[in-house]
Formats: C-alpha cells, structure tokens, sequence
C-alpha cells in the first residue's frame, strides 16, 4: 500500500532528478555522504513519522493538553513518539558534525521532516521549535550558551520556544514591552507577558529554553531597543545540573481550533510565582549584543517561516493523498451519458469534476513541496556553494522567496485541505475521516510566525527592492534561465515558457509601476494581490522546472504522464489567474485605501 502521508516517489523525483542531491556529496561538507545514506535517511523518516507519529494524531486532537493549575497534562503517546523521534538523530540531520549532527545536505534533512509534519503535525511542532531556537543559538549564542542549553536541546533532553508576541504585540514586535533588568552578576530579571507561546509549557522534556524577546530599561525605542534573552524554565548550573525553578509560570492554555496537540500559552515572566535566589524576576542570559534582538530573531524566523510552508505543504499533501485514496474507492452515479439505472455505479474519481478538484490539489501540493525543497537545497548553495558569488546570490534569492514560501502554501495547501474535504462529500465534514482535522491544523499557518499581510509587505516593500531593486533582478532573472532551457526543448515547454515569460515581465512592470513614486502607502496598499500574483508565477515556474526535470521519453509512465498534466492544469487554470491581480495592481487601485473605516 503506497503511503497516504506523502509520495516518495515524488520526493526521490525532486531530491534526485530535479535538485540532484547527489552531487553535493562532492562537497566537503557532505562527503561523508552517499545517495545511499540520503535514502536511508528517508527510510528512518518514513517508517518512524508512520509507527509513532501518525497514529496518535487524531488521539492528540481530541484530547488537548489540559492544565490543572500546577501540571500540563498531554496524551502519553506524544512523549513516546518524541522520544523514539530522538533516537533517530533526525533533529540534527543538517546540522554540523561539530555539534553531533549527522552533515546531512538540507534539502535531504527538509524532505525528511516533511514525513513528521504530514503524520502529525502537532506532535511535529516540538523538535520544530527547538531546532530553530538550537539553531539561533549556534548562530549567535557564546560557546558557553551553545554547551548550556544547546547541547541538552540536540539530545533531547530539553525543549525550546520562541517568545516574540505578547497580547497587545503581534504583527508589531516594536511595541513589545516585557523588560529585563540588568544584575550585578551579568545576568538579567525579566518581568512580562508572552501570548501564544507554543510548546510554553508541558513536561516532555527536563527543560525548557524559552528564547525572549525584551527590552533593557533605557534601550532605543521601537525594534532598535530590542534584546534576546535565554530564559530557563530550570535554571542550570554551569555543570550542567538542575537546580531552582525559574520565575516563568503558566497562566493559562489557548484553546485552538488545530495543532491542538501543541500546547500554546499565556507566560507570566517575573511575577513572583517562583522566586529564584529568594526574590522574582526570571533570571534571563543575554544573547549576544544588546539590541540584537530581533536581527537575530529573524535568523530563526526565516527558518521557521519555510518550515511553516513545509509544514502547510505537508499537510495540504496527506490531504490531497487521503482524498484520492477515497476518490478511487468509493462509488456513486454513473458517467454523463450512460443511459441504464441498473448498470453498477462509477468510483467517484470517474467524474471529471472529482478529477478537477484532485487536479487542483496536485498541483497545489506537488508545486508547493518543489518550493519548499528548493528553497532547502539553495540553503546548501549559501552554505557549501565553491564560489562566493554562488552564495551571495543563494542567500539573496532565498531571502526573496522566503515570504513566498511562507505563504502561498499556507494559503494553496490550505484550499487544497478544502477541496480534499469537498471530494469526501458528507464523510469529509465528520471527525470519522482525517481531512477535516488537516484542514483545521493548516488553518494556523496564515496567521503564525508573520501573517499573510505581513508577509504580503516584506515581499512588496522590502524583498523586491531591496539592494537596488536586486531581489527583483535576481529573481526574474532565475526564472529566465528557466525559460531560456524550455525554449530550447521546444515542444509543450516551450509554449508554457513562453506563458511564464509573460508572466515575469509583468511582476516587473508591475513592480515598477508600484513604486514609481516612491510613495509606499500606495505602492503597499494591495501587497496581499502582489504576494498571491507573484507566488502563482513562482510556482508555475516550479513547475516548469519539474517538466525539464522529466525524461524526454516517458509517455508510458504514469508518475511522469501525471506531472504533465498537472503542469498543464496549473498554467492553463491557476496561472491566468494573476492577469486580474496584475491589472488591479498596474492601475494602483484605490479602492480599499479610499474605504474610510466608518463607512463599514
Ligand atoms: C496557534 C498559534 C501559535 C503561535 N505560536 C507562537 C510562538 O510560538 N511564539 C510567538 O512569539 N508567537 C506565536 N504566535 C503568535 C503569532 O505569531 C501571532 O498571532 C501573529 O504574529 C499575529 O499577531 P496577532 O495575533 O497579535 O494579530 P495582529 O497583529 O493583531 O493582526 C490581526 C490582523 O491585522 C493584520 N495586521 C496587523 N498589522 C498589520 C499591518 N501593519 N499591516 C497590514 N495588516 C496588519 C494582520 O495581518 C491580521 O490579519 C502563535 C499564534 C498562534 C495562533
């Protein structure tokens, strides 16, 4: 029985066909490796995200963490699923050796964790943040910071979080106002609240390290005065060894419509329920310089924000897989035209409008899983690339498509968990099948680690102008050698290049029109349309992509003959939907800033 988690086949076809991973283990860092080590990597990460992840996440939806005023209380199966994701040393697949990770290429380590966060991603969300907080740490934290608390992290012996958000500062991290108050001894008190805090609190690990966003008394104002600090749950002594408890306290669970297996939560910093050293205040460490705070965050953040695309991808993708699987089994009516009522019914997958909407969602899914691996393996171009210009020009490309990545397929990956449940019928709208839950957990990814909209005026209003107008050059420019290579295929890739040429020179044109005056209220006033425009246009060329990725002669391969299809359905169908966006955003539409807020 193939998997209903995700495709492997797909993922080998992108990893090895497409991105061919393989080559990199000519690299230094990755020659230790073999196509050999990739797969068994793949293996491990299959079988464990099957046997321990899986079956537990319906139970975890059902049953959310509850909190009895003193202890957070999950299913059992949650630690269990944890602790075998331990043994696998998947958590430092891509990391350095140096650190006891196993060096594995990024995009290898991307598509490995894909399988957890497909067989659930709640569960998921544990190693998830404690990767991203261990990675921060490597990348800014002292060597004493890094044996402290990020060695425990990698052995998973303690957990992390990300402190950003407090209840009045979401989208506006400059107005944070949890402060930290400097100490004699070099350490800080910090007093505040954290909102929304996932994994805040719970007890699957020794420790937790909540990474806190704070400012100093007499810091600059607004995200120049912000600092980071490592916060403990449990204070650990400089042997390693635990000892008093901080003063981070729980002060109540989010109830959520999905990832309900992540506990989220409201984090008192600093108001006396514990008294470390006889007095409160949480005992803070100070990461790096003060006023660092939320650069290094955002080292962390355009982390997570991929792997929030891979997680939405994930998600949209077992969707997408579980509904086709019920698409080919489950029988009702008969073809259009067929004239007797005593002939046995059709699977449903014989209508075309079933097959339109499994369409969609393979296009969708497949075309947000090629982003994403992408943008994993231009991760080992910045880090590993021999030429320095090969790394600038990764780093900046990345940081472009960052917000795409982000976005589209918490948006795309979502309508597909839509269509998936609509291909159900009535049983996708019951809790008997798994694709309403799919359809809940992804809805969080629009909101979490910077919303659509926010991630709408990164893209417009930093990404695409930035350096000069540099990010935008960079990325029309990679897509035309994109084209460039089909047109010299000919044929169908030539005629689809053609149609994404068409479309690239209108990101440019629109570009420009939007900041011909430099006035960015107008310019930013439909940065939602430009991010939905721009993200359509890239992932038609990812498309494109895997169409030259395929061999010439294929035509009785069914794998192959559906990647054609779906390459076609997405520049025939999604693809036109951008002239619209495009139009709206040429005429720089004053429509919605016009609408006075008392006129609703
Ligand atoms: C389940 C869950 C888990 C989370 N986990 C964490 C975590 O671990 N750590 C953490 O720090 N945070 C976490 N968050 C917080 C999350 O990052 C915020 O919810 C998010 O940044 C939005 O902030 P907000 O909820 O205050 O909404 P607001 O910022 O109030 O935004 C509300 C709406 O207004 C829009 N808006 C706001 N400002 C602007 C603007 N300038 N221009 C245009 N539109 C704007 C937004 O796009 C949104 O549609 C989590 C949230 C949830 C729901």
């Amino acid at each position: 029985m193939p998997s209903t988690l995700l495709s492997r086949r797909d993922l080998d076809f992108l990893l090895h066909e497409w991105l061919r991973v393989s080559e990199l283990v000519e690299r230094p860092r990755y020659a230790e490796h073999s196509r050999e080590t990739f797969d068994d990597a793949l293996d491990l990460a299959e079988r464990v995200a099957t046997e321990q992840f899986a079956p537990h996440n319906r139970a975890a939806d059902l049953a959310e963490p509850t909190f009895d005023g003193q202890r957070v209380r999950l299913i059992p199966q949650v630690r269990a699923a944890l602790d075998s994701f331990a043994e696998t040393g998947l958590l430092t697949a891509g990391l350095d050796a140096t650190v006891g990770g196993l060096q594995l290429p990024h995009a290898v380590a991307a598509a490995c964790f894909t399988w957890f966060q497909a067989a659930n991603v709640a569960t998921s969300a544990y190693p998830f943040l404690t990767l991203g907080n261990a990675n921060l740490l490597l990348a800014h934290g002292s060597p004493e910071q890094v044996d402290t608390y990020v060695r425990p992290m990698l052995d998973g012996r303690f957990f992390g979080t990300m402190c950003l958000s407090e209840p009045h500062a979401g989208s506006s991290l400059a107005d944070i106002t949890t402060r930290a108050e400097p100490q004699a001894d070099g350490t800080y008190r910090l007093f505040g609240t954290k909102m929304w805090i996932s994994g805040g609190d719970h007890e699957l690990a020794e420790n937790i390290v909540h990474l806190v966003l704070a400012r100093i008394p007499g810091a600059p104002p607004g995200v120049k005065g912000i600092s980071l600090f490592i916060v403990p749950k449990v204070l650990v002594g400089p042997d390693g060894s635990l000892g008093e408890r901080n003063d981070v306290a729980l002060a109540g669970l989010n109830h959520k419509m999905g990832f309900r297996g992540t506990t989220n939560t409201l984090l008192s910093f600093g108001d006396g329920a514990h008294t470390p050293a006889g007095r409160a205040g949480a005992v803070g460490h100070l990461v790096g310089a003060p006023h660092q705070g939320l650069a290094q965050m955002f080292h962390m953040m355009n982390e997570a924000r991929i792997g929030v695309g891979a997680g939405a991808t994930a998600l949209g993708y077992t969707g997408y897989l579980k509904s086709l699987a019920y698409a080919k089994e489950r029988p009702q009516g008969r073809p259009v035209g067929a004239k007797d009522p005593a002939a046995a019914q059709v699977p449903i997958i014989d209508h075309p409008d079933v097959r339109r909407m499994l369409l969609a969602q393979k296009s969708y899914v497949e075309g947000a899983l090629a982003l994403v691996l992408y943008c994993a393996r231009l991760l080992d171009e910045q880090k590993t690339a021999p030429a320095e210009a090969d790394r600038e020009r990764a780093h900046l490309l990345l940081d472009v498509l960052t917000p795409i990545t982000k976005s589209w397929p918490s948006q795309w990956c979502l309508a597909a968990n839509d269509l998936a449940i609509q291909v159900l019928g009535g049983a996708g709208y019951t809790r008997d099948h798994d694709v309403e839950q799919h359809y809940r957990d992804n809805r969080l990814n629009p909101i979490h680690e910077g919303t659509h909209g926010i991630q709408a005026l990164d893209l417009l209003g930093r990404k695409m102008i930035m350096q000069g107008g540099a990010g935008l050059t960079l990325l029309t420019t990679t897509i035309g050698d994109t084209v460039e290579r089909a047109g010299k295929v000919g044929g169908e890739a030539a005629e689809l290049a053609d149609r994404l040429a068409a479309a690239v020179d209108r990101i440019t044109a629109v570009t420009r029109r939007l900041w011909a005056d430099g006035d960015p209220v107008l310019a930013l006033a439909n940065a939602s349309a430009y991010l939905e425009a721009v993200g359509h246009v890239v992932i038609a060329w990812m498309w494109l992509e895997q169409v030259l990725a395929l061999p010439a002669e294929s035509a009785g391969d069914a794998f192959h003959a559906g990647k054609r299809q779906a390459a076609r359905y997405f520049f025939t169908v999604e693809l036109p939907r951008t002239g619209p966006q495009f139009d709206l955003l040429e005429s720089r539409d004053r429509t919605t800033l016009d609408m006075r807020p008392d006129w609703f």
